[in-house]
């Protein structure tokens, strides 16, 4: 498995070598499926449309739907306006959703189409809506992505009128539908009304019912686009995903937000909660706190099987912070954290981080815009004990037999994940367990048989 991977490195930078990213476009879907009756639209070619749908049922196993524009060599070459009003036409008469999000390609963007021009000359059916965003994938990653389809919401439809709605809204980042859920629930128990956008939670999550919805329950009702401006504030969770929407809302309605990070372990969890306790001067309910004080105990109870541990860490950047800061505070060694999605913003929030734990940044490789080829070879030079990230890196944990936690996205290779959180308290409860069974069964396999613990 891999042995080809040279030791040593060189620098690269036009080349990646199994990549930490994927395109834009499979961003801006996942956040179109979040808003319900949305047919996510790519103004492409079919083969683009075919990969971000399938990348994404593969990560979530359920269908994700959308449209193309299905571009051949005539539209390559005179435009895709044609193809996108027939196409929109189509989508209106055949499927009949409230609104179209069309997203862009590397190939109309290449060719330089101008969707505004394109949109205002579409005959959009009364009550109907079509909005766009650009997604260069020659630019940034799905992070980038899915950020941009969120502002192209925004930018079209989010209005401000006079009177406030009394929610405030949560941008949540690019996470799971189960983590979607777990703000929401932790969001009701506090009794603070959220509008939380985008929500896949009942789209890529939907139970089987026997009948085929083509526009599943769940997903931020259009209202609730639209009232976003009429929100008392944004927190928005995630500060390299969901802060450039927050900006949009801001400039376009005037409403503030806060920035904080995903809240992954207990230090980002409790930055969140009081953050929704001040925004509404409510107190966090004892079921919240009960939750805590559980994970606090777990942690105590198993410290010394954590403590020191040598661990890479690896995902989308916010996903990778958030997972970063519970590992430090379960007391493992960051070794190694990468992203492959670029902006040096990351390797300042991760040092940021590093240095707040005590830990010295010169003794931790952080990298944005890496690839998993170049953590492979960094893990050759000098070992760790454990691998947090994506299932990309399987290969890696198999050649050098190196225990391995799934979270982020994609998992392609597991079942039920998008399921459970990772976020809040509950999230960062099941991440302990995985990360400290991990670290325990591999004790247990390598031990002398007298040796083998059977209560710890
Ligand atoms: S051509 Fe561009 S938009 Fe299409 S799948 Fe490839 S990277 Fe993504």
């Amino acid at each position: 498995m891999l042995d080809l991977t040279p030791k040593g490195e060189y620098e690269r930078t036009a080349l990646r070598i199994n990549p930490c990213k994927t395109c834009q476009p499979v961003g801006a879907m996942y956040a179109a499926l979040g808003v319900h009756g949305c047919m996510p639209y790519s103004h492409g070619s079919q083969g683009c449309a075919s990969y971000h749908r399938t990348f994404l049922s593969r990560h979530f196993k359920e269908p994700a739907i959308a449209a193309t524009s299905s571009f051949t060599e005539g539209a390559s070459v005179f435009g895709g306006g044609s193809n996108l009003r027939t196409g929109a036409r189509n989508v209106f008469d055949v499927y009949n959703p409230e609104i179209i999000a069309v997203h862009t390609t590397c190939l109309s963007e290449t060719i330089g189409d101008d969707m505004n021009a394109y949109i205002q000359d579409l005959d959009i059916p009364e009550g109907k809506h079509v909005i766009h965003t650009n997604t260069p994938s020659y630019v940034g990653s799905h992070i980038n992505g899915y950020f941009n389809m969120m502002s192209g919401f925004i930018r079209y439809l989010s209005a401000k009128s006079e009177i406030h709605n009394g929610r405030v809204a949560v941008f949540p980042g690019f996470v799971n539908p189960g983590d979607m859920r777990e703000i929401r629930r932790m969001a009701k128990a506090m009794k603070t009304p959220i509008t939380l956008f985008p929500d896949t939670s009942g789209v890529m999550d939907a139970p089987m019912t026997g009948h085929f919805a083509m526009y599943p329950q769940g997903g931020t009702p259009l209202g609730d686009v639209i009232g976003l401006g009429d929100c008392m504030k944004t927190i928005a969770l995630g500060e390299l995903t969901s802060e450039e929407p927050a900006i949009e809302l801001e400039r376009k309605c005037g409403v503030d937000y806060d920035l904080l990070p995903l809240p992954i372990g207990i230090d980002a969890t409790d930055r969140f909660l009081m953050t929704l306790a001040k925004s509404f001067n409510r107190d966090v309910p004892y079921e919240l706190e009960e939750e805590r004080g559980q994970l606090v105990d777990v942690m105590l109870d198993a410290h010394f099987y954590l403590v020191g541990k040598r661990v890479a860490i690896f995902g989308d950047p916010d996903t990778v912070i958030g997972l970063t800061a519970f590992a430090l505070e379960l007391g493992l060694v960051p070794a190694y954290v990468l992203t492959g999605t670029p902006g040096e913003r990351f390797d300042r929030r991760v040092k940021k981080l590093l240095a707040a734990a005590g830990v010295d940044e010169e003794t931790v490789r952080v990298k944005s815009s890496g690839d998993l080829f170049e953590l492979h070879q960094w893990m050759m030079d000098a070992p760790v004990d454990l691998m947090i990230g994506t299932s990309y890196g399987k290969q890696i944990a198999k050649a050098l037999d190196v225990p391995f936690v799934r979270a982020g996205f994609p998992i392609l290779d597991r079942y039920a994940h998008p399921y459970f959180p990772i976020v809040g308290y509950r999230g960062a409860l099941r991440l302990f367990e995985q990360i400290a069974n991990a670290v325990m069964d591999r004790q247990d396999r390598d031990c002398a048989d007298e040796d083998l613990e059977v209560v710890m």
